[in-house]
């Protein structure tokens, strides 16, 4: 096993890796910009290395010198967290290129996915069902409106390169079509200098569920089960549950069982986690995130699998310690993204954290890196803490959620805290009963009210 790790990140999930490595007996190197001097995944880890100033351009995706600092401490391995450099398949390579071990799946595999058209190709190849459209990039305007016709209008146009939800138009009609095309085209050269797109039917009110899976060196996959990620705004993930309100048990197994037969025949290596848009039952993929997502807590809480611990002992190359008839699924978990925004337009509000009160108790967890006189930088994403309950059922598990809510506290910056505080009173919500638009409409007519 690696005597020490360098931790390519920051925040929450640099903490969250931290915490994994200690309990490993692995030591940690921390990297961190100019503006995170203070930061906590600096106070904990055993060593940390200034690797820039405060851009991410020149700290947190600065390869030479993230190289450099895994070089100069002696760390083995590199963790790269999610976001920043987590699916640059060119990290990956360099990574081993130098003799360092890239915690995380092949290069190969992470070129693959994050290129849309080919990944929708290469799963489809080994049974993951997807949603109907463009066999590949979109020619001219005149094959996108023969192949929108055959499909079936509203179609969306989406960036092969795409990420973040960037990139993406609806055509409701064929007069729209000519437009989304264009805006389509030069939203994905502007964002990705990759100005292929592709089209696929636009389905109207499905939910977000996703597969979470882990696979080791001796082809084993395993799933822990689906994530609904349904509530998002801008499609951004806001609030996220495991399991589903909408599968059943024998559901989740199925969709489980056709994810781990797919990625077996793939050679996946790593952790990863299949999306899916979900609609009158059935699924349709929409992307394979080849990392650690942000909602991973949520599959830890109802399996009891540490997701980064895993990762950690197959890029050492050990065998998973588990069968899939050892994951035994128990109650429901919810987490809420706890972002230093305004509550309801999303407006980002750095700044310092004047008084900071962590909820307790059996089922909660709280992943942060704030405290009482942090000062939030303005130069990276809002994500403050995850706020993650778990319950023996989504009743006890909403209950639960309610009142660690109310134990919150985050003084000093605005919170997105008020907006769970009334979405855990929806009707909709405790019914289960949302799709991929709901948060979107919610927020509209409250403003419009
Ligand atoms: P990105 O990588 O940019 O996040 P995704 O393919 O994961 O792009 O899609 C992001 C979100 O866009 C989805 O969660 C869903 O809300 C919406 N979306 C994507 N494809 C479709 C589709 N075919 N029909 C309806 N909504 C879609």
């Amino acid at each position: 096993m690696f005597d020490k790790i360098l931790i390519a990140n920051r925040g929450e999930i640099a903490l969250r890796i931290h915490r994994a490595c200690k309990e490993m007996g692995i030591a940690t190197v921390a990297v961190h910009s100019t503006a995170d001097s203070d930061a906590m995944h600096v106070r904990l880890a055993d060593e940390s290395v200034c690797i820039g100033p405060p851009p991410s351009a020149q700290s947190y995706l600065n390869i030479p010198a993230l190289i450099a600092a895994a070089e100069i401490t002696g760390a083995q391995a590199i963790h790269p967290g999610y976001g920043f450099l987590s699916e640059n398949a060119r990290f990956a390579e360099i990574v081993e290129e130098h003799g360092l071990v890239f915690i995380g799946p092949t290069p190969a595999h992470i070129r693959l996915m994050g290129d849309k058209i080919a990944a929708k190709q290469a799963v489809k190849e080994v049974g993951i069902p997807t949603v109907p459209g463009s066999d590949g990039a979109v020619g001219s305007d005149e094959d996108a409106i023969k192949i929108a016709k055959e499909i079936g209008y509203p179609v969306l146009i989406k960036a092969s390169a795409g990420g973040g939800g960037r990139g993406m138009k609806v055509a409701l009609k064929p007069s729209e079509l000519s437009l989304a095309l264009s805006t389509a085209r030069n939203e994905a050269k502007s964002a990705f200098g990759n100005d292929a797109v592709y089209m696929e039917k636009y389905l109207q009110t499905p939910r977000h569920i996703e597969v979470q899976v882990l696979a080791d060196s001796q082809r084993h996959v395993v799933h822990l089960g689906v994530r609904d990620c349904s509530l998002q705004r801008r499609h951004q993930k806001v609030w996220e549950e495991a399991g589903s309100p909408a599968l059943n048990d024998s559901q989740r197994d199925e969709i489980g069982g056709v994810v781990t037969r797919a990625l077996e025949k793939l050679g996946y290596l790593g952790a990863g986690t299949i999306e899916f848009l979900y609609e009158n039952g059935q699924f349709y993929f929409i992307e394979m995130n080849t990392r650690l997502q942000v909602e991973h807590p949520v599959s830890e809480a109802i399996t009891g699998v540490d997701i980064v611990r895993e990762q950690i002992r197959i890029a050492d190359g050990s065998p998973l310690p588990f069968t899939q008839d050892d994951i035994v699924f128990s109650g429901h978990a919810i987490e809420c993204r706890i972002n230093a925004e305004n509550p309801f337009t999303f407006q980002p509000s750095p700044g310092l954290i004047k008084q900071f009160h962590v909820p307790g108790g059996l089922g909660v967890r709280f992943d942060s890196h704030i405290y009482a006189g942090y000062r939030i930088p303005p130069y990276y994403d809002s994500l403050t803490g995850k706020l993650i309950v778990h319950g023996r059922n989504r009743n006890e598990c909403l209950m639960r959620l309610k009142r660690a809510l109310g134990e919150l506290v985050v003084d000093g910056i605005e919170t997105t805290i008020p907006l769970f505080n009334e979405l855990v009173r929806q009707p909709d919500i405790i019914n289960g009963d949302y799709n991929i638009h709901w948060l979107e409409k919610y927020l509209a007519e409250k403003k419009a009210s």
